[in-house]
């Protein structure tokens, strides 16, 4: 029975009782069920919902998040390996701006409209350079292709022969493998000027133009100039601070309670908190509790409203107006919330 579960006389769970039956990521789990401190008889209440109603509409929502929780776990676990997430993380950590970043995503993903990419969707009848005729590909387009040569001359030479010494087909993996073979600011000069060397070669074969290499180098030179500029901190005037909301006092025959939530860092607990105090501002008193297993930062909150209840009882006070920041906990209390919080409200 969950009633054995359950200190009756202090309305928490038996820890101990939870952790010897269940394994302990259901334990955990069991342990954040905040729990009612009131008798209020047993209900059936739907999960999909927070005011816990059933309706076809919050079912098709949980179906829909459960599947697609599914395949989000399957593409990951397919794909995601850890040295994996660490290549697309040094993409994304890049600090330059983001459309440097999609570019290279794109690269990646083999997504460059190169000719063979187009022809393969069939946008271009042959597959060959639009520049110099031979088979063309994201390598030869970017490194291979002759134009692209005469750009990469131009630069760092470690780093070109760095870059070179790695021959994977597969764009991804040849970009994740010279971004740890090269440094931070080696990697991003490598990006930029495979960024460079792609605008030019567009603006060679869609418009016509023609930009020499050396224009293309000193063109990704002063790119990177901008860039460690911009980088740089900045001394930025003071700013003036915001004016602190100003309290708001209730009418004169009431009191206010203001109430809030923390969690500490490390999580596993919370901690919950009310200051009642008069129409004019003075002080009446004041209650804080640690709430064991629960972190979530929503529940706590209605767990503090609850704690101004208890407070406003023990003060003797019963004309209340209780004031808290969660909006989403708020809108659950007055919504009348059976299911999540324990039906506490
Ligand atoms: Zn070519």
């Amino acid at each position: 029975m969950v009633s054995d579960l359950i200190e009756p006389t202090l309305a928490c769970w038996r820890e101990e009782v939870v952790r010897q039956v269940f394994v302990s990521a259901n334990a955990e789990a069991i342990l954040k069920i905040p729990l009612c401190t009131r008798h209020v008889d047993d209900f059936w209440a739907w999960s999909g919902d927070p005011k816990g109603r059933f309706s076809v509409k919050s079912a098709y929502k949980l179906i829909h998040k459960m599947k697609m929780g599914r395949e989000d776990w399957l593409d990951e676990a397919e794909e995601m390996s850890s040295g994996e997430s660490k290549g697309w993380s040094s993409i994304w950590g890049l600090q330059v701006p983001s459309k440097l970043k999609i570019f290279t995503w794109r690269l990646a993903r083999h997504s460059l409209p190169t000719s063979d990419v187009l022809h393969r969707r069939n946008m271009l009848p042959s597959h060959v350079c639009a520049l110099c005729g031979a088979a063309d590909n994201w390598r030869h387009s970017l490194i291979d292709c002759n134009y692209a040569r005469c750009v990469w001359a131009l630069s760092n030479e470690d780093m070109v022969q760095h870059m070179c010494m790695q021959r994977d087909d597969q764009a991804k993996r040849w970009i994740f493998l010279t971004s740890e073979s090269l440094s931070q600011e080696e990697f991003t000069t490598m990006i930029v000027t495979l960024w460079a060397i792609w605008a030019a070669r567009r603006k060679i074969i869609h418009e016509g133009i023609y930009r020499t290499p050396f224009s293309t180098n000193g063109f990704v030179t002063s790119y990177l100039a901008d860039l460690k500029q911009i980088q740089k901190p900045v001394d930025r005037p003071p700013t003036t601070p915001r004016a602190r909301p100003t309290r708001q006092p209730p009418p004169d025959d009431h009191v206010k309670i203001n109430v809030d939530a923390a969690v500490p860092r490390a999580g596993g607990r919370g901690a919950v908190g009310a200051v009642c105090r008069d129409a004019s501002g003075v002080f009446l008193g004041a209650s804080a509790v640690i709430v064991n297993n629960i972190e979530d930062p929503e529940v706590l909150e209605v767990l503090a409203t609850r704690e101004a209840l208890a407070l406003a009882d023990d003060l003797y006070e019963h004309k209340v107006f209780i004031a808290s920041d969660c909006m989403a906990a708020v809108e659950a209390i007055k919504g009348g919330t059976a299911a999540a919080y324990g039906n506490n409200g």
